[in-house]
């Protein structure tokens, strides 16, 4: 793979300015951050850049698989990494703690060509916990592997083992501690859940998402993210989805699923599909938001919440970031 100085490209990225449910704007890769209370007031100019550029760096390291022939698949994971990396997230690197003051990593990707999944949950000690939900996809005969059997899996196919220790933030530490006097889940959060869909030029849809979850979870809660259907899906010829929000709701409605169910039986397009599941999600009291490329490659990105982390790239155009509900 060719690895280009992504400083170059960083002042071509552009911030706002677009419709946040793109009817017909088409693309390769897109990508989430994750939804929630995110607005103008609560991020700081610094910050703002700082998400701007992780994003659009994310997407142009992706768009790279894609235009040199790879699959949808190393693109999604590839662009992944890349936001596990970062502490901005929550994934990875800047994983949220549970109420044990734990860090514990739900991850999937699906392979939209073979209906191909694999999934992982509660990952406490693998660098990158998108690694783990491909190689159970690529290298095991079952789907989803949870705890120390997935972790013991993802040290015998070789993947980074880390101290616990290297998920430790001090935001996510203080934030765990405002959130704990309380009894209930925190409802008004920056989830920061990161996720990609790509398509690649034999028309394959794949979709990834990784996530620490929600800050003061209950050691041993699993979210959306790993349940295949709820927060991460793909199937050829439907559309690609990831999703980000509040998991219990988006397990207990199969969000990603519905949206393909609609387009594939009801025929409705990819946009409207997104759009309508995440409004009656609202209505049910479910907070998050989802991104997609349906078979030819058209964009959704809807959210119910203030604001999403969000962002897409065409094969040859500049990286588009946004992040409110007002870009
Ligand atoms: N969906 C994730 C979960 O419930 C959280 C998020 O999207 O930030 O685990």
């Amino acid at each position: 793979m060719i690895v280009r100085p992504l400083s170059l490209f960083l002042f071509l990225i552009t911030l706002s300015c677009f419709n946040p449910t793109h009817e017909t704007t088409k693309a390769v890769l897109v990508i989430h951050g994750g939804a929630g209370w995110i607005s103008k007031e609560s991020v700081s100019d610094s910050m703002e850049k700082k998400y701007t550029e992780t994003l659009g760096e994310a997407l142009i390291k992706g768009r790279a698989v894609i235009k040199q022939g790879g699959s949808s698949l190393d693109a999604v994971q590839l662009t992944i990494e890349h936001l596990e990396d970062s502490p901005l997230f929550n994934a990875g690197k800047g994983s949220v703690f549970t109420y044990n003051e734990t860090n514990e990593m739900d991850s999937a990707i699906m392979d939209g060509a073979s209906g191909s999944a694999g999934a992982a949950s509660g990952i406490t000690t693998i660098k990158n916990p998108i690694q783990v939900a491909r190689a159970v996809l690529d290298h095991s005969v079952h789907v989803f592997l949870s705890g120390l059997g997935a972790e013991e899996f993802a040290i015998e196919q070789g993947l980074e083992e880390v101290d616990p220790s290297y998920f430790f933030t001090q935001k996510n530490y203080d934030r765990l501690k405002e959130v704990k006097v309380s009894t209930t889940m925190p409802t008004q959060e920056k989830l920061g859940t990161v996720g990609a869909v790509a398509i690649d030029k034999n028309g394959n849809l794949a979709a990834g998402t990784s996530t620490g979850g929600m800050t003061n979870k209950r050691y041993g809660r699993i979210g959306d993210v790993p349940v295949i259907g709820a927060g991460t899906y793909a199937e050829n010829g439907v559309c690609g989805i990831s999703a980000t929000g509040h998991g219990e709701f988006f397990i207990r409605n199969v969000v990603a699923h519905d949206i393909a169910a609609r387009i594939k039986y009801a025929s409705h397009s990819i946009e409207k599909a997104a759009r309508e599941v995440i409004s009656e999600l609202k209505e049910k009291g479910g907070a998050g938001g989802v991104i997609g490329l349906d078979s030819q490659g058209h964009v959704v990105m809807p959210f119910n919440t203030p604001g999403m982390f969000r962002g897409y790239i065409s094969l040859d155009g500049s990286p588009v970031v946004a992040m409110y509900a007002e870009d």
